[in-house]
């Protein structure tokens, strides 16, 4: 199984995060290990939407992993967590190295650096081929977001080695309130950055339709702009209709561009009612021929995995089960930017 979709911030254990918490000797607010680990707990009763868990917890896991240390133990803890527990043999791996720096006494490149060397180390030990892939963010400044594309030109990978990869990709992340999908300026600056990256041989994820803040016309807008080989989620494509659903499923299905469909997530962040509504979208992208993988998003804050993420989505599409999981394996192996 391949997990194409999946956070440096959301998917490192508590305990281990706790563990460079102490030894770092960090100053924050949590004086033991059962309030810092329950607090790092996502549940759909706590969170309001995506915005509240964006902000609930990120900003206290990308600075506890903001050294090269802390990223290097965190990212091999991501791939050694997913192959024991659900058999992962290939993961791509996003986190948005900008917010690692502590205020600039890192560098990118040692936080990237440390990063791949965590990976390495994790392909090796668990035989699962790993790729990083690096996250701009819609809340940051066009400045900083340049200076991303420019790292990631710099560490792109060479070509697997014992199936490490490097840097594959690039995304785009963020709170999707401040609609910047919406700011012609803004896209077509950004469109720029996403060019000059698969110039230099990166490929194209991001993230849309994930809520509300931007439902069919922002991921038609990112569609047209972009040209994205993957979108990270798409899930608000469920609420188009008429003449602009049937562009959007069009537009999807002649690119092949592969909506990574992540449940619980979209269910903790209320942007779903149920599972069931999510197995029929589903269904849906299957019969037009739209291509989507299951993924994770945040397995440690959401406490899932991959296994159990298809678990769920089985329990919802009964005797169609086995085929949409197949396709969804095989969609991950078509459309996933690292290579064995
Ligand atoms: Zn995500």
């Amino acid at each position: 199984m391949h997990d194409l979709h999946i956070h440096l911030g959301g998917a490192v254990p508590s305990a281990v995060l706790w563990e460079i918490l102490c030894d770092n000797g960090l100053r924050t607010g949590y004086h033991d290990f059962t309030t810092f680990h329950e607090s790092l707990t996502a549940t759909t009763d706590e969170v309001k939407s995506l915005d509240d868990f964006l902000n609930r917890y990120f900003q206290v896991t990308e600075e506890i992993q903001s050294s090269p240390s802390a990223a290097s133990v965190s990212s091999y803890q991501v791939v050694a967590k997913a192959h024991r527990r659900a058999k992962i043999s290939g993961l791509e791996l996003r986190f948005n190295p900008y917010k690692r720096v502590r205020g600039g006494l890192h560098t990118m490149d040692a936080i990237i650096l440390a990063v791949m060397q965590g990976l390495e180390r994790a392909s090796l030990h668990y035989g699962v081929t790993t790729g990083i892939i690096l996250s701009l963010g819609r809340d940051l400044p066009l400045d900083a977001n340049w200076q991303i594309i420019e790292a990631a030109i710099k560490w792109r990978s060479r070509g697997s080695i014992n199936g490490a990869n490097g840097v594959v990709g690039i995304d785009m992340a963020g709170p999707e309130s401040v609609r910047r999908e919406y700011d012609r300026d803004w896209l077509a600056e950004t469109a720029r950055m996403m060019e000059k990256a698969r110039a230099a041989g990166l490929k194209i994820t991001y993230h849309v339709g994930e809520s509300e803040g931007t439902g069919p016309e922002a991921i038609l807008r990112v569609l047209e702009a972009i040209h994205p080989d993957r979108i990270g989620h798409g899930i608000e494509l469920r609420k188009a209709e008429g003449a602009l659903r049937d562009t959007l499923t069009a537009l999807l299905r002649h690119t092949q561009t592969c909506l990574e469909i992540c449940p619980t997530v979209n269910r903790v962040t209320q942007v779903i009612p149920d599972f069931a509504s999510l197995a029929r979208f589903v269904l849906g992208l299957a019969r037009e021929k739209v291509p989507f993988c299951i993924c994770t998003d945040n397995p440690y804050l959401v406490h899932t995995n991959l296994r159990n993420e298809q678990d769920i989505l089985a329990a919802e599409l009964g005797a169609d089960a086995p085929s949409i999981l197949a396709l969804s394996h095989e969609n991950s192996l078509r459309h996933r930017f690292i290579s064995e």
